[in-house]
């Protein structure tokens, strides 16, 4: 197979999914010549505002039942972030031989910068965030993208060898890479998510090791040693299947961690040169809630002095730093009530970890459409953490069942969620919104979900009667 991309106008490219990443790869594939094709599996009807940009980059739309006729044509395709590379229109072009790559593939391929990678299940875009907020602090130039902000491809085009590109990238990414070779790869954690896309957390474990798979020795892998996956690939299980340098972190001191808290400071051992354990930041001064953003911290500041950014600067940097937008973001405090919208918690995993960023009496609004993951342990959670409940969407009723004793109320829209939860607070609460689901069953996206919360927490400062 023809491992040798040119990306010019010897191509006849495919491009599957026509979302903003799709349209960033026609775009930019477009301004360098390539003769491009689009497909996405939506009904024509329902994508007419993307067809019309397509074609304004010169691709003409191909229905994905139709894409068998333009085989004899394509050089190759690309998958946007988005697409399972198990959907048929890929294995229709894998059983053609026809090459299909990635969107952080192709954006690999025409980077002329170093890339810092980050994949895991959660934590992605914050670390992602904080990378690239942590380098800025410290004088480099950066681009971030990926499932975070603006996509790869664009990115890249604007990144000089000087700079830096931080990419998140996804599971569904990581399965279509062939050179992909990123000069730091971090891999937060591997829990129960998207398994109603894998047969098995084993197979999505092997999607996500993917992310440092091409890795050298001049390279570096930066690796949560609590996660058991993830540690099996530290160098002292024998044969290790990480070839670049290896800096792992840990809450509890450990003398194969890099990075560890110790009297309330995270402390870096480093591997190479003067091997003096340094104080990088008390863990007091770190602007995110939550011991999981204690880890998610540990990742970004191990990327940064991978590449040689100082402590002393790590420290300042870290501290202007702000949570993103629905993760533990706090909206509101009303009458002594914290509001806070952790909406992108869309998986059990994360509620539980929500639930243990608080030390004030939780209620919690949870619920949404089930992605696969069993919710017994986020019951346990609700039983030892959670005041009082209140369930939305369809995964809700489960929710309640599996939080028995703990005093519930079932919510069908999320104005009537908060009004409960208003009602069930006292002050010194904090009414958190994290789902430990989906939000497609009541809204159009986590984000969606979270404008409302904070939308329907706004309304509760009305007078009464207004
Ligand atoms: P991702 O991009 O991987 O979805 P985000 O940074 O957007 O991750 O966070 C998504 C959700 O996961 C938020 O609710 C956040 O509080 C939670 N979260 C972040 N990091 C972790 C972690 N290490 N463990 C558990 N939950 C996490």
């Amino acid at each position: 197979m023809n491992d040798i991309f040119a990306f010019d106008a010897s191509e006849t490219m495919l491009v599957i999914g026509l979302g903003r990443s799709g349209l960033a790869s026609l775009e930019v594939l477009h301004g360098r010549g390539v003769r491009l094709y689009a497909t996405d599996e939506k009904a024509p009807g329902e994508l007419l505002d993307a067809i019309a940009a397509a074609e304004s980059f010169g691709a003409r739309f191909i229905p994905s039942a139709e894409v068998a006729t333009l085989l004899g044509e394509l050089t190759s395709a690309v998958l946007s972030p988005g697409v399972p590379p198990t959907s048929p229109v890929v294995r229709l072009l894998h059983e053609a031989n026809v090459p299909v790559l990635g969107e952080i593939e192709v954006a690999y391929r025409l980077c002329k910068a170093p890339m810092i990678a980050v994949t895991g299940t959660k934590g992605k875009s914050t670390t992602t965030a904080l990378i690239g907020h942590l380098l800025r602090g410290c004088g480099l130039e950066v681009r971030v993208g990926g499932n975070i902000g603006s996509p790869l491809i664009k990115e890249v085009l604007g990144a000089g060898p000087d700079a830096w590109v931080v990419a998140e990238v996804s599971s569904f990414q990581l399965e279509t890479i062939r050179a992909f070779k990123p000069r730091v790869a971090v891999l937060l954690n591997l829990m129960p998510d998207h398994l109603d896309r894998y047969y098995s957390m084993d197979e999505y474990a092997e999607a996500k090791y993917r992310i440092c798979a091409n890795q050298s020795l001049t390279d570096w892998f930066v690796g949560n040693l609590e996660d058991p996956r993830i540690a099996s690939l530290h160098w002292r299980h024998g044969e290790t299947r990480v070839q670049a340098r290896q800096l792992w972190f840990t809450l509890n001191p450990n003398d194969q961690a890099t990075m560890y808290l110790r009297n309330g400071v995270l402390i870096f051992a480093p591997i190479v040169g003067d091997p003096r354990p340094v104080p990088v930041v008390p863990r007091e001064e770190i602007p995110l809630a939550g011991e999981h953003n204690v880890r998610n911290a540990m990742a970004a500041l191990l990327a940064a002095l991978a590449i040689g950014c100082e402590p002393e600067q790590l420290r300042e940097a870290i501290r202007s730093f702000r949570p993103m937008p629905h993760r533990l973001e706090t909206v509101a405090e009303i009458g002594g009530v914290l509001y806070v919208d952790d909406s992108k918690s869309t998986n059990p995993a994360s509620t539980i970890a929500a639930l243990h960023a608080y030390d004030r009496p939780i209620v919690l609004i949870a619920g949404g459409r089930a992605k696969g993951s069993p919710f017994d342990e986020m019951g346990e959670a609700i039983r030892e953490r959670v005041k009082a409940l209140v369930a939305i969407g369809e995964a809700g009723s489960e929710i309640v069942r599996l939080s028995e004793g703990v005093h519930a109320v079932e919510a069908s829209a999320i104005d009537e969620a908060v009004s409960r939860a208003r009602e069930l607070a006292e002050t010194g609460d904090v009414v958190l919104l994290s789902p430990g689901c989906a939000s497609f069953d009541m809204f159009a996206s986590a984000e969606e979900r979270g404008e409302q919360f904070a939308a329907a927490v706004e309304a509760l400062r009305a007078p009464a009667g207004a």
